[in-house]
C-alpha cells in the first residue's frame, strides 16, 4: 500500500507540481482539502522560511497521522538587505495584492542600476514523517529584478524576477518550462533523493 503524504496547502499549481515530480515513488500526494481540511491555515510568523514551514507542517501533524509535507518561500533582493524574504507575501501589507508587491519593490529599487539588483528565490519545505521524524530540503534560484514587468504567466513576483541562466522573467516561461527550474522544483528534487533514502 502506498504511504500517504498529506499538503498544507491547497495551491493547485503546487499540489501539481510535488505530484509530477514524486510519481515514480510509493506516496500517494494529497493535500488538505482533500481531507477536508479547507479551513486550515496557519498564521505565518515565523522569523525564517524554516520556522514557518515546521509550524505548518506541526500544525497539520496534530490533524492527520500521515506524512505531512509544508512549504514556505521568498524573496531575497540582495540591494535590500534581503526584503522581502520572509515577508514575501506581505510585503506591502496585510492582504494585499501580488501587484502591490510588485509595485513597492519596484519603488524600493528605483535608483538601484541592473548590476545591483541581484535576488534569488529560495523555498523550504518541512516534511514530518510517521514516526515523528523531521527531513528538511531547501531549493534556490538566482536572478535579478527587472526594471518593469514581462509576460503574463506564473504568479506573485514572476513578471520581475530575471532568471540567471535564460534571461527572461519566470513570467515569460510555460508552468512546465518553470517547473524545471525553479526553487520549489529544486527544494522537491533535494526531498526526493532525501525520501529514496528512507
Ligand atoms: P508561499 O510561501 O509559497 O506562500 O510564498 C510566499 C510569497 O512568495 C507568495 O505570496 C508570492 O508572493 C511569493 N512567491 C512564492 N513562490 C513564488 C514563485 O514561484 N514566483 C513568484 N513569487 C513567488
Amino acid at each position: 500500500m502506498k504511504r500517504k503524504i498529506v499538503l498544507s496547502s491547497g495551491n493547485k499549481h503546487k499540489i501539481n507540481e510535488i505530484k509530477d515530480i514524486l510519481k515514480n515513488m510509493p506516496f500517494e500526494v494529497v493535500s488538505k482539502d482533500d481531507l477536508g481540511y479547507e479551513n486550515f491555515d496557519v498564521v505565518e510568523d515565523g522569523k525564517t522560511l524554516e520556522e514557518n514551514a515546521f509550524k505548518k507542517a506541526q500544525e497539520l501533524r496534530k490533524l492527520v497521522n500521515e506524512i505531512v509535507i509544508a512549504d514556505d518561500t521568498g524573496l531575497f533582493v540582495d540591494a535590500l538587505n534581503g526584503e522581502p524574504g520572509v515577508y514575501s507575501a506581505r510585503y506591502a501589507g496585510e492582504n494585499v495584492s501580488y501587484s502591490d508587491n510588485n509595485k513597492l519593490l519596484l519603488k524600493n529599487l528605483q535608483n538601484v542600476a541592473m548590476e545591483n539588483r541581484t535576488a534569488y528565490f529560495k523555498t523550504v519545505i518541512a516534511v514530518i514523517l510517521e514516526n515523528g521524524e523531521k527531513i528538511i530540503a531547501e531549493g534556490k534560484c538566482s536572478g535579478k529584478i527587472a526594471f518593469e514587468s514581462k509576460g503574463e504567466n506564473g504568479f506573485g513576483y514572476d513578471p520581475l524576477f530575471i532568471v540567471d541562466e535564460i534571461n527572461k522573467t519566470f513570467a515569460e516561461l510555460s508552468e512546465s518550462d518553470k517547473n524545471k527550474i525553479s526553487h520549489r522544483a529544486k527544494a522537491l528534487l533535494s526531498l526526493k533523493k532525501k525520501l529514496e533514502d528512507i
